[in-house]
């Protein structure tokens, strides 16, 4: 039987989420999936909320809750979504230690002293000279490790104005530094699925090409996740994530306990 996961949602717990864990995980069980992991936001620097605690809190409640309501028709994991951990570290490390996760996802969305590139869009900034630091600092957080699954790599792509993989020989030899660094720190990629589902043409993040270079530099472990916001999106585009995967060559999907990894074939 084919497995299905997805390891990237989020709850009314998240400034951008408006549905409770129950109903996330009500559409799951709907959707045929076997696990669901509510990774709510908790995004350091300049984007940090003041009530990011209360927030965490009361998710893990939530989850711990519904984890029992739903055992032996969904597992539901505890998971975060730390954004811009290098921006504070110390924050990073009081969060990690504070709460005790399954999965700890690692994002980017803004650049050091930078707006989120949601932002950055209309502002006319050079693309190439964003991704280079976008790299840059990725690189940074996979030597710094703090977490299990880098998220949505690519990200900035949809903002800067790139349909399909940019001139990737300008960064190729920078994918290839931080998907060795991911492979040997037993670290998983993360195969988002929202831009299939949510974007016109969509794509997912990251693409084909990079999953295919992740594989080449010893990257065995690969999570997919909608990063779902609402009910109706969860488990979206997991299926056709699946596919790329395989069409990559990877034969596992990887799925996360207490932070340590599992395969799973597909
Ligand atoms: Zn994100
Ligand atoms: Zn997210």
């Amino acid at each position: 039987m084919q497995m299905l996961f997805d390891h990237h949602t989020h709850s009314h717990h998240s400034f951008d989420g408006s549905e409770p864990i129950e109903a996330l995980a009500e559409a799951a069980v709907s959707r045929g999936l076997h696990a669901l992991a509510v990774t709510d936001h908790c995004d350091l620097g300049l984007q940090c909320v003041p009530d990011w605690e209360e927030r965490l809190s009361g998710s893990m409640e939530e989850i711990s809750k519904n984890r029992a309501a739903f055992q032996g028709k969904l597992t539901l994991l505890a998971g975060i979504e730390l954004g811009q951990p290098l921006h504070d570290l110390q924050h990073a490390a009081d969060v990690l230690g504070r709460f005790s996760y399954d999965l700890v996802i690692g994002s980017l969305h803004n650049l050091r002293e930078t707006e989120d590139f949601y932002f950055l869009q209309d502002a006319g900034a050079d693309p190439r000279m964003l991704l280079d630091r976008y790299f840059d600092e990725l690189l940074e957080m996979t030597r710094w490790g703090g977490f299990d699954i880098l998220a949505h790599l690519t990200y900035p792509y949809r903002y800067l104005g790139y349909t399909d993989t940019p001139p990737i020989a300008c960064f190729e030899e920078k994918l290839r530094e931080i998907f060795t660094g991911l492979a040997h720190g037993g670290k998983a990629l993360e195969l988002n699925t929202s831009g299939l589902v949510r974007s016109p043409g969509g794509r997912t993040s990251p693409g084909l090409w990079e999953l295919r270079l992740f594989r080449e530099c010893g990257g065995e472990f690969v999570t997919l996740g909608s990063d779902a916001h609402r009910c109706a999106h969860v488990g979206g585009g997991i299926r056709e994530g699946l596919e790329l995967l395989r069409a990559a060559g990877f034969r596992y999907q990887a799925s996360f306990s207490r932070r340590r990894a599992a395969a799973f074939p597909i």
